[in-house]
C-alpha cells in the first residue's frame, strides 16, 4: 500500500513519539517512586470530617470520628488482628493497602444521648426524627463527596467513609497523591497523562 504524504509524515511523528513519550514516562516513574507517604488527614478530608460532626450536631446527633489518618506499620498491626495476633478480622488491608493510609478515609460512630457510649448501631434514632441518626450522618458525609464504606458490594465497612479523588489504591501506591502540602495534583495534566500512559503499558 502506498502511503500518502500526510500518512508518512503521522507515521513518522508517531515512530520519533513513542521513545519520547517512554522516556517522559519512565522520569515520572523515578519522580513518583520518591513520593513520600502522607503523614497525617489530607486537609479537605479534615476539613469535610469537621464539617460532617458540626452538620450532625444540628440534627442532634453526636459524630464521634473514632479513626483518621494510620500509618502504613499501624494498618500492618491491624491486618494481623484476627489472624497472627488475637481477636477479630477488622480489616482486609495491608499496609499501604487502605485509603487511611493516604489519610483519605476517617471512620465515624455515634454517641448515645443518653449514655454518651459510642454506638454502632444503625437503627438507632437518637433524635427522634424516625430515622437512623446512622443513615442521616451517612446521608450528609455523600453530601460532602465522602464515599461511604456501607455501599460496598463484598467487604462492607459501615463506620467508613473515604474521599479518592478518582486514585485507586494502585495509583496511590505508585505515588500519585491528590495533593502534596495542600496544593491539589490530581487533577493535574502530568498524572492524567501518566495514568494514560500506564493504563496502556498494562494492557
Ligand atoms: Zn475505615
Amino acid at each position: 500500500m502506498k502511503l500518502t504524504r500526510l500518512g508518512k509524515w503521522v507515521f513518522a511523528s508517531i515512530i520519533i513519539l513513542i521513545p519520547v513519550l517512554l522516556y517522559l514516562n519512565s522520569t515520572e516513574n523515578e519522580r513518583l517512586k520518591k513520593v513520600p507517604m502522607p503523614t497525617g488527614l489530607d486537609k479537605n478530608v479534615a476539613e469535610k470530617a469537621d464539617l460532617l460532626v458540626s452538620e450532625a450536631a444540628r440534627k442532634g446527633i453526636r459524630v464521634v470520628i473514632t479513626d483518621e489518618f494510620r500509618s502504613a506499620d499501624a494498618q500492618d498491626r491491624l491486618f494481623a488482628k484476627g489472624r497472627t495476633e488475637p481477636g477479630d478480622v477488622v480489616t482486609h488491608a495491608r499496609g499501604g493497602e487502605s485509603y487511611h493510609n493516604y489519610g483519605l478515609a476517617i471512620d465515624f460512630a455515634i454517641a448515645s444521648r443518653e449514655s454518651g457510649n459510642l454506638l454502632w448501631d444503625m437503627d438507632y434514632d437518637g433524635n427522634g426524627n424516625s430515622r437512623s441518626d446512622w443513615k442521616e450522618v451517612v446521608a450528609i458525609a455523600k453530601t460532602l463527596g465522602f464515599e461511604w464504606g456501607g455501599d460496598w458490594k463484598q467487604f462492607k465497612d459501615y463506620p467508613h467513609l473515604q474521599m479518592t479523588y478518582g486514585l485507586t489504591i494502585n495509583d496511590l501506591q505508585t505515588g500519585l497523591r491528590p495533593s502534596i502540602n495542600g496544593q491539589p495534583t490530581q487533577v493535574s495534566m502530568r498524572n492524567k497523562i501518566y495514568k494514560f500512559f500506564r493504563n496502556i503499558a498494562s494492557i
